[in-house]
């Protein structure tokens, strides 16, 4: 495919300005422009810059193959095996991801399974605007006239606020079903609307989306809950019905606690509104802010700690399979999701008179910070009373508990782990065995 009509914006004409790209971006474009390849600002930074919004990344587009972009700096490394992408490191954290310029795969339009596991042909810049998911992210920033170009319409999409598939939707989210989340992100996001047709293709091919590998959409399942957008993104992706195909049983709380009204859209807002996890949350923690209300209520009526751990795994069990979470993932939703019980429990007992060791341990837990945020949301959505959260930073605060989720998360991260199984160590062979 080629473009009808490319757009390019000159540096008047946009407020794309280099002072709000990362500088670690800049040189890696520099670099590569002073050695003779094009280099591109692309995708979520370009449209966020163009939204006056702050990029969470900057990705690069190069004509550059891998091996030259990995001799041109020494801190490259190349990672993927689908595609060979160029991850350039800057301390600890940062990692400025150049690919280079690919096309899409030709589709066999009348095959019956279209999902795509070889896009390893490198292109031309238009090519690689076309192969991308959405209009508004096909845009690239030429840092050597400081020009916007697009190939696709994104600018036009931009304006309208539309999330649009480049190409004919059903068969983009066909070839990638992920491509379905991705879309209800940015809509959910940016506050834009889908295009007609997006839209209808995404109801129309929502059953079709466990064919995307797990791990790929329980990662885009963690993006949702990014920029402060949780709330709505995930009431999109419930409208949508593609909840009900990812998270049947969440559905299942959602339809039997009001629909619209669930009190799960007030604890996503809670937790949009209190900006507590961002960036620093446990995935964990993201998802027992989804899972508590369906967990809790499963736990109704039951008083042993044994029975309510049993009631809490066998109803994450199924998700729990589907997205292959992590064991380490697994394990911490049931304890924070098992802690809102114990929250009441133990008040409870504590009011009725009796002294608990208990409280002392559980207040000197590692899980016990990120336990109480969770509280704290639901106290804001109305689950529970306020007085609740009250009595529990007492409780802290007298016996030295932990009140600040950062630092418990590096505690549990350090302190508690997920039980191992023991695995025998193999007995080194001596050299008099040798
Ligand atoms: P965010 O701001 O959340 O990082 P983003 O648009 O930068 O959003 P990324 O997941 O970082 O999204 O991907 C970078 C770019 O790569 C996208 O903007 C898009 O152009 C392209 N892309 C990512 N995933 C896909 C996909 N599944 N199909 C086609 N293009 C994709
Ligand atoms: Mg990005």
């Amino acid at each position: 495919m080629t473009a009808k009509r490319t757009t390019i914006l000159q540096r008047s004409d946009h407020t794309v300005s280099r002072q709000f790209i990362d500088r670690d971006a800049l040189q890696v474009m520099h670099r590569l422009n002073r050695n003779g390849y094009k280099a591109y600002l692309v995708g979520g930074s370009v449209r966020d810059l163009l939204l006056g919004r702050i990029p969470k990344d900057f990705d690069i587009s190069t004509d550059a193959e891998p091996s030259d972009i990995k001799r041109l700096f020494r801190n490259c490394f190349l990672v993927g095996r689908r595609f060979r992408l160029a991850h350039i490191r800057f301390g600890r954290h940062k990692v400025i991801e150049t690919s280079t310029f690919r096309k899409q795969p030709t589709t066999n339009e009348s095959a019956d399974n279209l999902v795509q596991w070889d896009d390893n042909q490198f292109g031309t810049p238009e090519e690689d605007a076309f192969r991308r998911d959405f209009t508004i992210n096909a845009l690239f920033y030429d840092l050597h006239d400081f020009c916007v170009i697009d190939h696709v319409g994104g600018l036009a999409d931009l304006r309208k606020q539309l999330v649009r598939t480049i190409g004919d939707p059903n068969i983009r989210f066909r070839e990638d079903p992920v491509r379905m989340i991705r879309a209800v992100r940015f809509a959910g996001r940016l506050g834009f609307r889908l295009e007609t047709r997006t839209r209808r293709a995404i109801i129309k091919h929502a059953d079709e989306i466990l064919l995307a590998a797990p791990a790929r959409l329980l990662e885009e399942m963690y993006k949702l809950f990014g920029m402060s957008a949780s709330e709505p993104s995930f009431r999109l992706l419930w409208q949508l019905d593609i909840m009900h195909v990812l998270m049947p049983e969440l559905c299942n709380y959602i339809k039997d606690t009001g629909g619209r009204k669930s009190p799960l859209w007030r604890v996503l807002t809670a937790l949009d509104q209190g900006g507590l996890f961002e960036g620093t949350a446990h995935h964990a923690l993201l998802l027992s802010t989804l899972f508590q209300g369906p967990m809790v209520s499963a736990c109704a009526d039951l008083h042993t700690l044994h029975d309510v751990n049993v009631a809490c795994a066998n109803w994450l069990e199924p998700i729990a399979t589907r997205f292959r979470m992590p064991r380490g993932v697994r394990y911490r939703v049931l304890r924070l999701v098992e802690n809102q019980i114990r929250f009441l429990q133990l008040q409870e007992r504590f009011v009725s008179g009796r002294k608990s060791k208990s409280i002392l341990r559980f207040v000197a837990h590692p899980s016990f910070a990120e336990s109480l945020a969770l509280l704290k949301l639901r106290a804001a959505a109305g689950l529970v009373a306020p007085e609740a959260v009250s009595f529990w930073e007492d409780m802290a605060k007298k016996h030295g508990g932990e009140l600040s989720v950062s630092t418990c998360r590096d505690k549990v991260e350090g302190g508690e782990t997920v039980p191992r199984r023991r695995r025998r160590r193999r007995r080194r062979k001596r050299s008099h065995e040798a």
